[in-house]
């Protein structure tokens, strides 16, 4: 009897079993968005569809994922080497020697006072480590954390986020939390004089929060607010850190050393999860206190072989590469290009970033012409406007970009540390063509309706 594998006609394809399992609100976006292409192979910033007539670059990187470039070589090498060396990949009862290596070069990259690694699976993952070594070193409960910010998505992670959008129907959250205005240094003295804070939890640069840049001294005054009260200083660098700002932390430009550290996503390269906690040896040994705690904070996969293994090829790539160079001299050219070329556009606010992490803030229109317009989309929904110039650079100009999760007005732009210059020049290109449809003519607000109709119909 011979066994016919090959689905039958009337058999659901793999896309449609998305849809009907795992989740079809996500797949109806991405139609809505025309934005639901199907790749058949990534390298570096490329993005190549089944089509062979449409690349797309990658300005998105997977929200800051993929530092070291789609399916590096290297990394695939080393990773098909641990996996052929059946070696003890998960046992949770040896010493993962691996994890000890990556965790020293961390530390070494890291410096300052961190030198003690906990390995997690996901950025929420370590920044609820965060949350628990904080409370176990201080003894105290209170979390503080910067408005507009973004921890993850698990309750603890949660509890740190201000947007409703995230944490509607999911509560109760954490008590004795409190959210201060991010750059406002005598908001944060308030509240750590009450003694009540275990930890000061911000990301250095807040992406999400439209890549904003904190004001001039904030950290470092932060940090030593944060010393005088006893609150430990926790900086979120998911996606700052592994050079996505030019060096290995964004705290290392900000002149501050941090007490703990959460480093996950561009980590291990893209291709196996990996989180990672930095810090310093007071703070791991309120928790690691006693032979009978040595377990008292793990998680089953943290220390598995293929995660640290593709941590240390990854952090190979990022040296031998020289990313960190390479990131601080291609985000001057991304931005001094996108000022040059749409500064003077009415709606375009600012071009910021560091390294390459970018955004283009917009700002609401003047004229009495595009206000209409304008006005009208974001009385439909905030996110229209911002979704419609993620199509446009999408569909005409194959550039994957997004908007801010928690600012609608900011559109990313954050490719792999390796993009070339043409790369850039191509997205600066796309960009700038689709900033002056959205000043020139109706096409863009027109093709907007079209955007709000697929809505409505799959609603
Ligand atoms: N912190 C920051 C700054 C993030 O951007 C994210 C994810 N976008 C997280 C934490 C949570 O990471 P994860 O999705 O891996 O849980």
């Amino acid at each position: 009897m011979s066994l016919n594998l090959a689905p039958r006609a009337d058999e659901p394809v793999a896309a449609d079993l998305y849809a009907q399992h795992v989740n079809p609100q996500w797949v109806k976006l991405l139609d809505v968005l025309q934005m639901n292409v199907e790749y058949a192979r990534c390298e570096n910033a490329e993005l190549h569809t089944v089509d062979p007539a449409r690349l797309v670059l990658d300005f998105n990187s997977g929200y800051c994922v993929h530092n070291i470039g789609h399916n590096h070589p290297r990394l695939i090498e080393a990773l098909k080497r641990e996996l052929d060396s059946c070696g003890p990949a998960m046992l949770q009862s040896h010493v993962p020697d691996l994890a000890g290596e990556l965790g020293a070069r961390l530390c070494a990259l890291a410096g300052g006072r961190l030198n003690k690694v906990h390995f997690a699976s996901s950025g929420s993952e370590g920044v609820e480590t965060a949350i628990k070594f904080s409370r176990a070193h201080t003894g105290r409960r209170g979390l503080l954390y910067a408005a507009d910010g973004f921890h993850g998505l698990t309750c603890g992670a949660l509890s740190l986020m201000s947007n409703p959008y995230w944490t509607d129907g999911f509560g109760p959250f954490l008590p004795e939390t409190a959210a201060v205005p991010f750059g406002d240094a005598a908001a944060l003295e308030r509240h750590l004089a009450t003694g009540q804070f275990a930890a000061f939890i911000v990301e250095p640069i807040q992406a999400e929060a439209g890549v904003r840049l904190p004001p001039e001294r904030y950290l470092r005054t932060a940090q030593t607010l944060c010393r005088r009260y006893g609150t430990l200083f926790v900086l979120d660098e998911v996606q700052t850190g592994l050079y996505r700002t030019g060096t290995f932390l964004a705290a290392h430009q900000f002149g501050v050393k941090p007490d703990i550290v959460v480093l996950a996503k561009a980590l291990s390269g893209g291709l196996v999860p990996c989180s990672a906690v930095l810090m310093s040896e007071p703070v791991f040994e309120s928790v690691y206190s006693s032979l009978r705690r040595a377990m008292v904070h793990t998680s089953t996969y943290s220390e598995n072989g293929l995660a640290m293994r593709a941590g240390l090829a990854t952090l190979d790539v990022l040296d031998e590469e020289e990313l960190g160079l390479r990131a601080t001299a291609a985000g001057e050219t991304l931005r001094q290009a996108l000022t040059d070329r749409i500064a003077g556009y009415e709606m375009v606010g600012e071009v910021r970033g560091l390294g390459l992490l970018n955004a283009i803030e917009f700002r609401p229109p003047r004229s009495t012409r595009l206000r209409i317009a304008f006005e009208a989309f974001a009385r439909l929904h905030p996110a229209v406007f911002g979704q419609m110039i993620v199509m446009r650079l999408f569909r005409d100009h194959g550039v994957l970009a997004q908007v801010c999760g928690n600012n609608f007005m900011a559109l990313k732009l954050a490719p792999p540390l390796t993009v070339s210059r043409q790369q850039i020049e191509h997205c600066v290109t796309a960009v700038t063509k689709v900033i002056e449809t959205v000043h020139r003519g109706a096409a863009f607000w027109s093709d907007g309706l079209g955007l709000v109709r697929r809505a409505v119909r799959s609603l």
